[in-house]
């Protein structure tokens, strides 16, 4: 599913509408649009409007106009295309098919466009979105910052990495794989961490993202072929253990991980 890394590769894609003029906006799913939005008050904000930057916090994407802000989210199988060409083929736990039905929004951008294509439409458009809803974006996240996002917290150390309010951008797998390479057990209260521990894990966050980014996606990390029943800890081969943590399936080392 797409987390922080795969949208920054769509907002990379995206860049190439900007100077581009939004001609028509097609929105055959009225689900798509979030916080009462319309088709027809989205066409009235934006057609008319050129795209004038990019941004990303978490796994929001801004795309910024002479008029409005439009936000995109892409849930949990939303892909980005412009002008017909998408730059990640397919998502993990994705279909393989792909389905122009899939379709949810199109801005139509004189001679091309941008299209949204969410086989599970979990994704959705915003206008104008509260971006204060958000916390620090993890691809840039200070230490000071991931502290002040865990400390007096009793939540579990990866549910707080998944709230998107504390830290923006951090999906199950980045969780699962910063809190593995740091020795940090995802079950522990966010409070209870040392500010060693803390440190250590801002430093694998960090890296891990950097990594994952270089390497294509936030399906290569070093713990992600080990997801599976019988996998093994690559730094250790002791068998890696399954809970449900944060809502999400979680996978940890009960060796290395405290
Ligand atoms: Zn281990």
């Amino acid at each position: 599913m797409p987390e922080s890394i795969e949208i920054e590769y769509y907002r990379r894609l995206a860049d190439g509408a900007v100077g581009r003029a939004v001609t028509g906006v097609d929105t055959p799913d009225a689900w798509f649009l979030k916080d009462g939005l319309t088709g027809d008050a989205l066409r009235d904000a934006v057609v008319g409007r050129t795209i004038t930057g990019t941004r990303r916090i978490g796994k929001l994407l801004l795309l910024d106009t002479d008029g409005p802000v439009v936000g995109l989210r892409f849930g949990m199988t939303g892909r980005l295309l412009l002008d017909g060409v998408a730059n990640i083929d397919h998502l993990e736990y994705s279909s393989m098919r792909d389905e122009p039905a899939w379709d949810r929004v199109t801005f139509h951008l004189g001679g091309g466009d941008l299209r949204i294509r969410d086989p599970r439409r979990l994704g959705g458009v915003l206008l104008d979105p509260d971006e204060s809803r958000l916390g620090p974006d993890v691809l840039t996240i200070t230490p000071a910052a991931l502290r002040d996002a865990l400390a007096g917290s009793t939540t579990a150390v990866k549910a707080r990495l998944l709230d998107q309010a504390k830290v923006a951008g951090v999906g199950n797998l980045i969780a699962d794989e910063a809190l593995w390479r740091a020795g940090v057990d995802p079950a522990r209260e966010a409070g209870s961490l040392t500010p060693a521990e803390v440190r250590r894990l801002h430093q694998h966050l960090r890296r891990t993202v950097d990594q994952l980014m270089a390497r294509g996606g936030s399906h290569t990390g070093d713990v992600f072929g080990s997801r599976t029943p019988g996998g093994r800890c690559p730094k250790d081969g002791t068998a890696l253990v399954k809970r449900t943590i944060g809502g999400r399936t979680t996978w940890s080392c009960p060796r290395h991980q405290h």
